[in-house]
């Protein structure tokens, strides 16, 4: 039996960081990868997604173009040339993580690997040791239940893999991804319709970015809440959906494509002994299949930990990164105390417009702190769209706590808000103040200044 220090099962964000960091430490590292290397954010998330987010824009550009003094142009978007284009950089990407790897000295066995119990990992009937033992396994699509004709909808998976631009789409779900992609297709050219089953899109974030991407959307697509799909049937000229909610039942269609974005479940099943789950062997779940883990990413079987989506923490690639590096520098790195300080992260929603927010909504805040929260807004016409109709507008948000009004949320919907956040994230991480805001000198003329003129 091989023996390593330290045994990562998953070769996406969190498994490929945490390997790379303890292999620079010195340790002995194996990592087992059943799929492409890279993992949901490289090959079916963050990377991809980001390429079309691209192109989008691009379209949006042009959009625009004429009420800047141009002559109208319209060309055509040849999506298959531009997917093909995106899965070459993937495997462009697949390469440098192994060579990576390779260059760091972490050995890499392609296979599903299973935990049989503390330190011991079984790939392809070979068993290996590992004297510390990380779950990185990620996540995958959720498809809905007791949906007759459910397996006629696609997930974001299969986004990346279509030949050519659906025509005529239907979303289903209220998260980032069915924003994301509703706003990608819409941008690029698509009928799009977004299904939620409650009044608004992105229902657990901060009121103005919610209510301000539901309108946004309402005015460029079809946007279908209160709604739930209770059928799918294909017939000759595309898929039909059964409805039902706040208006009563009924049928919407044809679509030449479905897709379910209703959220995501960790990658659990068949990670544990064949004989029987991860519980099986002492590796408590949740109630919603993920690893319970504590601050410093223990699970409750001894030397087996777990980071990224499969704990379902906070669900983002630089999270797994950040979790991962944490823990191989407490593991092998001599820092005992080192683990990931999950408040504050940062977050960019990909939508047209984009969002970018960080720390609590106004709700979660009077929540937490009641009596002592003052928020700040501002909603203005960015001077992009100045000659344009219509006008999308951008709204922002401080929301502050105390006397000393400590700025705890930031929130942006807006052109340019993806770009904006990072920075002003380093600023609250240091407990910045609105006064530490009022002090500091904008960058005229920009959207971003608003924050620190706001009144
Ligand atoms: P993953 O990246 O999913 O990696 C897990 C790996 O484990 C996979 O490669 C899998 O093949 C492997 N594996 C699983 N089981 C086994 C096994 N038994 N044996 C061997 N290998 C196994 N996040 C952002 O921060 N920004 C974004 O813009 C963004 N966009 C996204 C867009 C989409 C469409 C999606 C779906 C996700 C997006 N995310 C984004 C989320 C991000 O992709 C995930 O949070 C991140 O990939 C999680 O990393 P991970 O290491 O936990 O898991
Ligand atoms: P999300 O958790 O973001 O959203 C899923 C939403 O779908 C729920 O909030 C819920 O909204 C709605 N929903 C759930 N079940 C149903 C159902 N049966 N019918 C209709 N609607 C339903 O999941 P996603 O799949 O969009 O994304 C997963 C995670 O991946 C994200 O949370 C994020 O962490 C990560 N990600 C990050 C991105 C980024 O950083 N830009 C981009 C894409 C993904 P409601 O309760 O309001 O109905």
């Amino acid at each position: 039996m091989s023996s390593f220090d330290f045994v990562v099962l998953g070769g996406g964000s969190g498994g490929i960081a945490a390997a790379r960091r303890a292999a620079r430490y010195g340790a002995k590292v194996l990592l087992i990868e059943a799929g492409d290397l890279g993992g949901t954010c490289v090959n079916r998330g963050c990377v991809p997604k980001k390429h079309f987010w691209n192109a989008a824009y691009i379209a949006e550009t042009l959009h625009y173009a004429g009420a800047h003094g141009f002559k109208e142009v319209s060309p055509t978007f040849e999506f298959d040339r531009f997917s093909e284009l995106v899965r070459g950089e993937v495997r462009r990407l697949n390469g440098i993580y192994e060579a990576n790897l390779e260059r760091e000295g972490v050995t890499l066995i392609r296979g599903w690997g299973r935990l049989l119990g503390s330190g011991r990992v079984m790939v392809d009937g070979q068993e290996y040791h590992g004297k510390h033992v990380l779950l990185a396994s990620g996540g995958r699509p959720r498809r809905p239940k007791g949906i007759i004709g459910e397996e006629l909808g696609l997930t974001s998976d299969d986004f990346f893999l279509l030949k050519e631009q659906p025509k005529r789409v239907l979303i289903v779900g209220a998260g980032y991804i069915a924003v994301e992609f509703a706003s990608v297709l819409q941008s690029l050219g698509s009928e799009v319709s977004l299904m939620v089953r409650r009044d608004r899109v992105l229902g657990d974030f901060d009121d103005s970015l919610s209510q301000g991407l539901t309108a946004e959307i309402a005015e460029k697509m079809t946007l279908l809440t209160q709604t739930n799909a209770t059928k799918l049937e294909r017939r000759s000229d595309g898929v039909f959906v059964s409805v039902d909610g706040a208006r009563g039942p009924g049928e919407i269609g044809p679509f030449d494509v479905v897709f379910w974005a209703i959220g995501r479940d960790p990658n659990t099943d068949g990670l544990g002994p064949s004989d029987g789950g991860l519980e099986s062997i002492g590796v408590k779940l949740d109630g919603a299949g993920a690893i319970v883990t504590d601050q410093y990413e223990n699970t409750t079987l001894p030397g087996v930990y777990a980071v990224g989506d499969v704990t379902g923490k906070v669900t983002l690639t630089p999270v797994a990164i950040a979790a991962g590096r944490k823990l191989a520098d407490r593991l092998f790195g001599g820092q005992p105390d080192a683990h990931l300080d999950y408040s504050l992260v940062p977050t960019v929603i990909f939508s047209h417009p984009p969002i970018g927010t960080v720390g609590l909504s106004e709700a979660a805040a009077v929540e937490r702190f009641p009596g002592q929260v003052k928020v700040y807004s501002a909603r203005f016409t960015d001077s992009y769209y100045s000659f344009a109709n219509p006008k999308p507008k951008t709204s922002m948000k401080l929301v502050c706590v105390g006397e000393e009004e400590r700025i705890v949320g930031l929130h942006v919907l807006g052109r340019s808000a993806d770009e904006m956040v990072q920075g002003f994230a380093v600023a609250l991480r240091m407990g910045a103040t609105k006064a530490d805001f009022d002090r500091t000198v904008a960058i005229h003329p920009t959207a971003s200044e608003e924050f620190v003129t706001m009144r």
